[in-house]
């Protein structure tokens, strides 16, 4: 795909990563969109397999069991229905994009993502996907699956923020959120991506920090567009607001 949105004809990549409800969807969505490239959310990925594992009833935490699982399954990711929506996600040929935003997979799905050889299946299969000018969002995007992207954004969120966010987002998909249970979810998720030996959540040493508390969507994006501007020659921005 080109990079329609950039004076510089070559690929681009845009690396996002950050915790649970920092806000990473919905830039890498608007960049995508703006800057006429391609958008890949690798959370969909390990949110598939984990819902996979549910159907099949294997337990999460069984390395063996979801490893296998993770070399038979096909997970395919389909372009948005409209410019800036959701990436669509297949499961051995089944739409299953909104089924992965599910509580029970909220809550298993870092316990399926800490297995080195489920991550060593993911990375390659991501990196493959990653050909050409793309925004990819996910936890090890700039250290570990995309190490040479020309623009690193760690976008983080204050806890009592990205709760809400979260919360909000699960109404909007038909559930009724229990704060409570929201709150211990996004903890546990923060906690096991965080801690985990294989590529844990953590910031690129060449990314730039953007915590989104109290900015709009729009700001966010404003600030990230002005960036790309700066480091890439892509689209125009206003100025941002980072924390070396
Ligand atoms: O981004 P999202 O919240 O959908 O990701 C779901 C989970 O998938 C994360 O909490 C994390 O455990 C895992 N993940 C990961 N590496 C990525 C993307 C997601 O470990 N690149």
């Amino acid at each position: 795909m080109s990079n329609t949105g950039c004076r510089k004809r070559r690929d681009v990549r845009i690396a996002i990563d950050g915790p649970a409800g920092a806000g990473k969807s919905t830039l890498a969505r608007r960049l995508a969109r703006e800057l006429g490239i391609k958008y890949i959310d690798t959370g969909a990925m390990y949110r598939a397999l984990t819902l996979k594992a549910l159907q099949e009833g294997i337990d999460p935490s069984n390395e063996d069991m979801v490893a296998a699982l993770a070399e038979t399954v096909s997970i395919d990711l389909k372009r948005p229905l409209e410019d800036g929506g959701e990436q669509l996600v297949f499961l051995d040929g089944t739409d299953v994009t909104s089924l992965i935003r599910s509580p029970a997979v909220n809550r298993n799905v870092s316990l399926v993502a800490m297995h080195p050889r489920v991550r060593e299946a993911m990375v390659e299969a991501q990196r493959r996907l990653a050909s050409g000018s793309v925004v990819m969002e996910g936890r090890d995007i700039g250290t570990k699956v995309l190490p040479e992207a020309e623009v690193k954004i760690f976008l983080t969120a204050d806890f009592a923020e990205r709760v809400r966010r979260r919360c909000r987002e699960l109404a909007s998909r038909g559930y009724v959120p229990d704060v409570h249970e929201v709150e211990a979810e996004v903890a546990m998720r923060d906690r096991i991506d965080s801690e985990r030996e294989t590529d844990p959540l953590r910031p690129a040493e060449d990314s730039f920090l953007l915590d989104s508390s109290g900015m709009t969507a729009d700001e966010v994006a404003g600030a990230v567009l002005g960036l790309c501007e700066e480091r890439i020659g892509c689209s125009t921005g206003s100025s941002a607001r980072w924390r070396a």
